[in-house]
């Protein structure tokens, strides 16, 4: 394929939020191969943060990384501003920093609870507010929330994060319908089991369980994701809003 083909989001500002690892560093980096200016959110991981905007820059494309806690109101202000500062506008977001703790209702304490509410619900909320602030201004932007196969479905020993990504499916509707009226196109990726750090506690057991279950007969990688997050990206996808697009190789829950 010839390389102009591909350039899906030319130009465009986009940030990517848990982006040092898994399915959002897949994601920042193939927006930047397709000519994006991306900026890297993360918490913890500096290291792999800035090893990915080595490996960008050395393409001789666009990156800059930015520490940001997506439950703190104050670091998503402050990473807002340099946002602004820096590029004057904000063209895609993808609210893909999650956490996943997992454990039967009953023994769930509450303090898992909220942990995975904090980042998964009140990330994604405040990080959609700030990106609306500058994408209203702008009359155009696009946004992508991570949900899961799970907030779909449901699913045994999963009631705290399951229900936070019914929460992001929630969320991904009422916003679209607020910010159409803006020219901002809202929607969410549910991703099936995705070989990352995330799931790479899960019993052998477990992930044979789900294999048998798959269509495809395979489990996906973090750039299966990150493909369909730079179509939602790209002008492409200009008239889908308030879609779930499951992502997952068919997989029977
Ligand atoms: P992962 O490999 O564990 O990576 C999580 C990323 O989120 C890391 O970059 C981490 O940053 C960041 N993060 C965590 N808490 C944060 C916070 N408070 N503020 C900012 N960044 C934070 O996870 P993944 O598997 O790629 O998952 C990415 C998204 O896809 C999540 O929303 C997850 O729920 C969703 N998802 C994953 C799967 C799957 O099977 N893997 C399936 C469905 C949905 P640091 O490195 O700095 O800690």
């Amino acid at each position: 394929m010839r390389d102009e083909v591909i350039l899906m989001l030319n130009g465009k500002v986009i940030l990517v939020t848990g982006a040092s690892r898994g399915i959002g560093r897949a994601t920042a980096f193939l927006a930047a191969k397709n000519h994006a200016q991306v900026i890297v959110n993360y918490q913890k991981h500096a290291d792999q943060a800035e090893s990915l905007v080595s490996e960008i820059t050395a393409l001789g494309h666009s990156a800059m990384a930015i520490r940001a806690d997506v439950t703190c109101e104050e670091e998503v202000k402050e990473m807002f501003r340099q946002i602004r500062e820096q590029y004057g506008r904000l063209d895609i977001l993808v609210n893909n920093a999650g956490i996943m703790k997992n454990n039967l209702l009953m023994m769930t304490k509450i303090q898992e609870y909220q942990d995975v509410m904090d980042v998964n619900c009140k990330g994604t909320f405040l990080c959609t507010q700030h990106a609306a602030k500058i994408m209203v201004r702008q009359k155009a932007g696009t946004i992508i929330n991570l949900a899961s196969v799970v907030g779909v479905y449901g699913n045994r020993g999963q009631s705290a994060y399951a229900s936070s990504k019914s929460f992001v499916i929630g969320f991904t509707k009422c916003a679209a319908k607020e910010l159409g009226a803006f020219n901002i196109t809202v929607n969410a990726v549910a991703p099936g089991f995705i070989d990352t750090d995330l799931t790479a506690d899960t019993r052998s057991q477990v992930k044979e369980d789900i294999l048998k279950n798959i269509a495809l007969g395979r489990i996906g990688t973090p750039d299966d994701v990150a493909k369909v997050i730079v179509f939602l990206g790209s002008d492409l996808a200009g008239y889908v809003s308030g879609q779930v697009i499951g992502v997952d190789g068919c997989e029977i829950m």
